[in-house]
This record gives C-alpha cells, structure tokens and sequence, in this order.
C-alpha cells in the first residue's frame, strides 16, 4: 500500500475530469486523477457523438475519451487504475482520501467529477432478469438483439438514442413513454417518427419485467395503460431502461451538501463546494445540462479555482515545476 501526494487530486475521468486534469497539469499542479470503476465515464459507453465541438464528422464516445485521455496525460497528469472509496473532507486541506487498493491519496486541493449513472426503474423482474434481456445500454447490449423485438423505455434524449440505434440490429423497435410528448430534442424525434423500424407506446409504464432468468430470458413486459389503467402483456426480446440518470455521490454524503437528487451543491456559476479547496464538476453537479461540452468546461473552471485557492495557500507552484524537471 503506497501513499501519494499531489497538489491536485481528480476523482473520475470523465470529460469534467480529464478538462481539469489538462488545466491542473497544464497550470504546474502535477495531478493524480484517480480513475473510478467506469474509465472514461458515460461516453465510453456510448457510440455516435455529433455536438463535442471542433469535429466536422461524426466521432465515437470511446475515441473522444482516449483523446483526452492520451491529452491529460502528454501534459503531466498521473493517471491512476484506483476507485476512491473513503475520503476525509471535514479536516481541510491537504484531504485524505483512500482507494480501493489499500493506497492513499492526498490533495491540496481536490476536483470531484464522479459523473452519473444510468436509473433503473426498481419494478419487478428488472434485477432479475438484467443482462437477460433487461439493459440499460444499448450500445453494450444491442447486439445480442440482432433481428429480435426489442423495448426502450422513457421519452428523453437518451431514450431516442438508444431506440435509434437499437434499428441498427433489432427487427422492431418499440419505444414506450408514459406519457404522450417526448422530452427529447425535436431533431431526434423528427428521426425517431420518421424510421420504419420504430413504434411508439404512449400512456403506458412498466409494471414488470417477466421470463425466465436461468431460461429464456425476458419474454414479455406487463405494461399499465395510465389512461384506462388496464394491464397489458408486450411481448419482447430485450428491454432498455433509458429513463435518465443519477449521480454518483455516494461517497460524500454527509459530508458535502447535496440537493434532492442527490447532486453536489455549489456555489451558483462556480463549481465550488462550501468547503474551500473541494470543487465539484460535471455531471456530479449538474442535472441540468448534462453534456459532455458543459462537464468538460465546468472541469476547467474547477482547475483554475484549485489554482486560485491553492495561490492562496502559498503552495509553490513553479517551485514544484523546477522540482520536476
Ligand atoms: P431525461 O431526464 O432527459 O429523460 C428521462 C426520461 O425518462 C423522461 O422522458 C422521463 O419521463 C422518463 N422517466 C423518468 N423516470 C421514469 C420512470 N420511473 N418511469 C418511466 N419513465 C421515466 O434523461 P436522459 O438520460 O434522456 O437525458 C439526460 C440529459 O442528457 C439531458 O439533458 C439530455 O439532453 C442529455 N443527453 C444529450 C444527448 C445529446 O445531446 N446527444 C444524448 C443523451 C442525453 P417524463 O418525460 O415523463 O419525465
């Protein structure tokens, strides 16, 4: 079990991660960002990305995020395969925090970029049946639909993505939303209407998922009309969970303020946390925007505030700098 020191300790290595690792490393603070159970965050698992700026053509998830990776790093940042599983924030700085292998890490000051993760519905049969037909990944999972019937469940951008790219395998993609106007952005739904491979179920939420786990699988949903209240039987093949996000802040509560959602709470337009030297970025703090461009600038603006606060301690930046070199 090793201890490591850094004036500037990242946890996560998502787009708000990896900006505040480019900008800390770039700003003499020699980072160590410790990488969490998902490298990469949310894109790794997703396929086609259209809207990061500064790429004409379309570019994959997984591809951006080995950028930034491959950036990060080129500029100094000591990326490390560890999850953080305890930290101390309430004795100030530097804070302790400690991963999953036993080493600690302590940072003068630290960025909290733990992302989000997808919402399961918490009905019947979806834990029993997930990886049997239940997913909440198309991407992940789509290929094991080639030719089948398949489900998406919700009516955000995510749930859209998902049934979209779901025609590449399956026969018959049927979206179920419960209600009758999709939250997701009009070009996506002009996309979604317009493909002859996709249905969809308006009015209806899923009661349960059921099949045989150690069979079959998932054969069919049993779906609630929330219009007349009666129950239905839909059968299918596989079924995507795409009803949003939750963000991963297990690991602090009770010690930073979160708000109903379970969010990171910060000072309006900063991504600082009340306790000076904690800085929260991305998905972690934002369940508005949630955008792979908005976490990557909230990243950076954690890493100049952790410049800023650190100046204020007199940690000898340059001094460091020499010391590297
Ligand atoms: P959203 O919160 O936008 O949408 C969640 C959807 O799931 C809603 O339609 C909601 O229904 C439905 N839902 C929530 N809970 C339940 C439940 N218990 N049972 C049934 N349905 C439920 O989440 P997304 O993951 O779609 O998007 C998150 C953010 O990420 C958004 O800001 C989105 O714009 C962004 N995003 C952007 C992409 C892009 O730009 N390419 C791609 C993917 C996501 P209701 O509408 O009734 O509330």
């Amino acid at each position: 079990m090793a201890t490591h020191y850094t004036k500037l300790l990242i946890i996560g290595s998502g787009p708000a991660g990896y900006s505040a690792a480019i900008y800390g490393a770039r700003a003499m603070m020699a980072p160590i960002m410790v990488q969490g159970l998902q490298p990469g965050g949310q894109l790794t698992i997703t396929t086609d990305v259209e809207n990061y700026p500064g790429f004409r053509d379309v570019i994959q998830g997984p591809w951006l995020m080995e950028e930034m990776k491959a950036q990060a790093e080129h500029v100094g940042t000591r990326i490390v395969w560890d999850t953080i599983v305890d930290i101390d924030l309430a004795s100030g700085s530097p804070f302790r925090a400690v991963g999953d292998s036993g080493d600690e890490y302590w940072g003068d000051a630290v960025v909290i970029a733990t992302g989000a993760q997808a919402k399961w519905l918490g009905v019947p049969g979806e834990m029993e049946l997930g990886g049997k037909g239940v997913s909440a990944c198309a991407t992940c999972d789509g290929f094991f639909f080639r030719g089948k019937r398949v489900a998406v469940i919700g009516g955000g951008n995510t749930a859209v993505e998902e049934a979209l790219y779901l025609t590449n395998h399956a026969e018959r993609v049927t979206l179920i939303h419960r209600r009758d106007t999709l939250r997701a952005e009009r070009i996506l739904q002009q996309r979604l209407f317009a493909h002859p491979k996709i249905a969809v179920l308006w009015n209806r939420s899923v009661e349960r998922f059921e099949g045989d786990p150690a069979g079959a699988g998932l054969t069919h949903l049993v779906l609630r009309d929330r219009v007349t209240g009666r129950d239905e039987d839909f059968a299918v093949d596989g079924a995507f969970v795409a009803i949003g996000h939750a963000p991963s802040t297990q690991l602090f509560k009770g010690k930073l303020e979160l708000d109903e959602g379970g969010y990171i709470v910060v000072e309006p337009g900063t991504p600082k946390t009340a306790i000076p030297g904690v800085f929260a970025a991305g998905d972690v703090m934002d369940h508005t925007y949630r955008q792979a461009v908005t976490a990557a600038g909230t990243g950076c603006m954690a890493a100049l505030d952790a410049e800023r606060f650190l100046s204020g301690l007199s940690i000898d930046l340059q001094g460091h700098a020499e010391a590297a070199e």
